[in-house]
């Protein structure tokens, strides 16, 4: 595919519409935060452009609030803005020729995990993928320049996902539907750790049960990521 190509640019504007409206829903993004997918065979990015000039109800995000980019950060077809923090997607990009997709969002209960040494657990069969870990990446500044999007991909290495200190998260995914699967069920095991803590001591999955086979009852990830990603856009459009 390429920027010649506009029906698969369309396709991968409406998905990035989509998963917007699927991460307002469920909280992870607000007036800020924004997902975005490279554009296969490209040096491209598709991303939700910067609305809030606009004070928009992304709940409302179509295709047309997508911009595509460069990996330089620059506005190559589209009538607004990258968001400012647009650098932590094109150095992740630039770093992980595996990422596909990239998530930024800023989800209180994540949000509470990169303000204290507690780490993010497997403590959930549906978020294991990020059983090697959700490191913290230990600023709270934006992500407003290469070095700074460099610093935050490095600091993330080959994982799934990172914390930013008192910020939000970033999560990657080899398309942007797995992205998007994948942040929404961080933020929900976020959120059953700090019920579970306050239950009593938390223990994680064992280990030896961490195995896609085992966890996904046979599906292949991109199966277990569809049946997710496809009930959450049909609860959409009710
Ligand atoms: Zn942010």
């Amino acid at each position: 595919m390429s920027i010649q190509q506009p029906e698969a640019i369309a396709d991968l504007k409406e998905k990035i519409a989509t998963s917007t409206r699927i991460l307002v829903r469920e909280r992870l993004i607000g007036p800020f935060g924004h997902p975005s997918a490279r554009i296969p065979g490209t040096d491209l990015v598709a991303v939700l452009g910067h609305t809030h000039d606009d004070v928009k109800d992304l709940a409302e995000t179509d295709p047309d609030d997508v911009v595509i980019m460069d990996l330089d950060g620059e506005v190559v077809e589209g009538s607004m803005e990258a968001p400012g923090e647009r650098f932590m997607h094109t150095e992740i990009y630039r770093a992980r020729p595996d990422v596909g997709a990239v998530i930024h969002a800023h989800p209180m209960h994540c949000i509470a995990f990169s303000m204290t040494d507690v780490p993010l657990a497997p403590v959930w069969h549906l978020c294991t993928l990020f059983a090697d870990g959700v490191p913290v990446y230990d600023s709270a500044v934006q992500i407003d320049d290469p070095e700074r999007g460099r610093a935050v991909a490095a600091a993330m290495g080959d994982r799934k996902g990172i914390l930013l200190k008192g910020h939000g998260l970033t999560v990657v995914g080899s398309s942007i539907e797995e992205a998007t699967v994948s942040a929404v069920n961080l933020e929900r095991s976020a959120r059953l750790q700090i019920m579970a803590q306050g239950l009593g001591p938390v223990a994680a999955i064992d280990p030896t049960e961490l195995t896609e086979e085992l966890l996904t009852d046979g599906l292949t990830l991109e199966e277990y990521t569809h049946t997710q990603w496809d009930y959450w856009a049909v609860e959409l459009a009710r």
